[in-house]
């Protein structure tokens, strides 16, 4: 059976859930996409690949939460730290029902794997540990779905001063699979489709605010709310699609 699941991100939630990000109330636009994922049936799961906090208050992550909680019916949650996170203070409320702290799902003919590249500034990292990790577990036998919040290859605007640093290296570690067959990530603000050789590579739109690719520094795009789409097939094919809200 073919599994789909939802890819949400970079929500830049505030203490308040009346505050603005660049003109957008994100609290209200985390709200209406979760929303629209919990009305769609075909969706079984979410992964959520990080910067939940935009001021880095606990109330953000409690207002996460609850917004989750009381809105998600029966689709369990999944999740990374974004450089914006406390991975203390997501373990500390990513507790409950519905949310799992599992970081590789096994389905039939597939492993998503959730990565961390968190560092100690910004820009992301491809940690050794996270290889070791994964070097352990990835079934050869499986179709392999990478999923991380930073870029391993840059789109091209202002956020790649913030990519992964060590790209190189994860191109490296792709070398020794052949079954790697997504490589996603959030951190861009976009829903962005690229290549990294052969591996089909895919950006996430932010459920806050689409970044202007035009402008050197973060401004909004003015592009609605919107999350990422995937469906894995059981023969190792798989179909993906951006979902932007409309206004
Ligand atoms: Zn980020």
């Amino acid at each position: 059976m073919s599994v789909t699941f939802a890819q949400i991100s970079d929500c830049h939630l505030f203490a308040e859930p009346s505050k603005c990000h660049h003109d957008a109330n994100v609290y209200q636009h985390l709200c209406r996409v979760l929303h629209d994922i919990n009305q769609r049936d075909e969706i079984s799961f979410i992964v959520f690949t990080g910067d939940l906090t935009q001021d880095h208050s606990e109330e953000s992550y409690q207002l996460f939460i609850g917004a989750f909680s009381a809105i998600i019916k029966g689709k369990p949650l999944y999740y990374i730290a974004g450089n914006h996170d406390e991975p203390l203070l997501l373990t500390r409320y990513f507790q409950g029902e519905q949310i799992y702290q599992d970081k590789t799902i096994e389905l039939n003919a597939w492993q998503v794997h959730l990565i961390d590249t968190k560092s100690e500034t910004p820009a992301g990292k491809w940690h050794e540990r996270e290889e070791n990790r994964l070097a352990n577990v990835i079934n050869s036998d499986k179709a392999q779905c990478l999923l991380m919040h930073h870029h391993v290859k840059d789109v091209g605007y202002f956020i790649d001063k913030h990519h992964v640093v060590n790209q190189h290296d994860f191109v490296q570690f792709t070398d020794n699979y052949k079954n790697i067959c997504i490589v996603a990530c959030g951190h861009v603000h976009n829903a962005l489709t690229m290549t990294l050789g052969d591996i089909p590579f895919y950006t996430c739109p932010a459920t806050s605010i689409q970044f202007d690719k035009t402008v050197a520094t973060v401004a909004n795009s003015k592009l609605p709310p919107g999350y990422r789409l995937f469906t894995l097939n059981p023969d190792k094919t798989f179909m993906t699609e951006a979902i932007f809200l409309a206004e």
